[in-house]
């Protein structure tokens, strides 16, 4: 098969303690999955989770150890970190139930929903798509992948992350309003999940800005950590 111009390359993640990678195919993303957060974005109560998509070529692969580099993105004023676990789909399904949630998960990785905020506002505000404060290029650094079995207990770890060293988020998984199967219960009842899926799984409360030559670290416990700059 020839193409009319040079394919995109397969978008692809490091795999803890494999030298073979991770192939991503779909970004899924989980919105206001934890309370308080919802809460800072004036929203209360245990609503039916709900559901955006970044492109797969919006990560920016970290590698293990290292640190990336993203940068500040345009038209935006108020660019946001939000800290969150992502699941990684090893077999596909739709319909999948929660209790048969786990067959399918490969393992996790820590990542970071980075938003225009000021821009995802106004579209709420016009009832338009989130796209543009969601999807934008390398909107989503992502440590590589831990396998479920090195993990530990994923639905009970600290999830946190530091600007330039100081506490910005902090909480627990445990506190998702969904929890990871039952994510996968309500994602796999829209779309038919494939191997390869990536799932953001929501942030905890205390989202804020960042600026250019912040150092943004996160973390997950058992995952190791995300470490990115945002370039000046
Ligand atoms: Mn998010």
């Amino acid at each position: 098969m020839s193409f009319a111009f040079e394919a995109p390359p397969v978008v692809s993640l490091p795999i803890v303690g494999r030298t073979e990678r991770f192939p991503v195919h779909r970004v899924y993303c989980v919105g206001r999955n934890y309370e308080e957060h919802a809460k800072e974005m004036g929203f209360t109560g245990r609503e039916p989770p709900f559901f955006f998509l970044k492109p797969n070529d919006s990560l920016v692969v970290v590698n293990e150890g290292q640190t990336g580099a993203m940068n500040y993105p345009s038209l935006t004023q108020n660019l946001h970190h939000e800290i969150e676990l992502v699941v990684a789909i090893g077999v596909g399904g739709r319909n999948i139930k929660a209790e048969d949630a786990a067959k399918h998960i490969y393992g996790y990785a820590v990542g970071l929903d980075m938003t225009r905020r000021d821009l995802q506002n106004e579209m709420k505000k016009q009832g338009r798509p989130w796209c543009i404060g969601k999807a934008f290029d390398e909107s989503g650094p992502i440590g590589p992948i831990t396998p479920k079995d090195m993990a530990g207990d994923v639905n009970n770890a600290q999830i946190s992350l530091q600007v330039n060293g100081v506490d910005r988020q902090s909480s627990t998984v445990a506190k998702l309003i969904w929890n990871i199967a039952e994510t996968i219960e309500h994602l796999s009842a829209a779309w038919e999940l494939q191997a390869g899926d990536l799932v953001f799984t929501g942030t905890p409360e205390g989202v804020a800005a960042v600026v250019q030559g912040d150092r943004l670290v996160g973390h997950v416990a058992g995952l190791g950590s995300l470490s990115i700059d945002i370039q000046k």
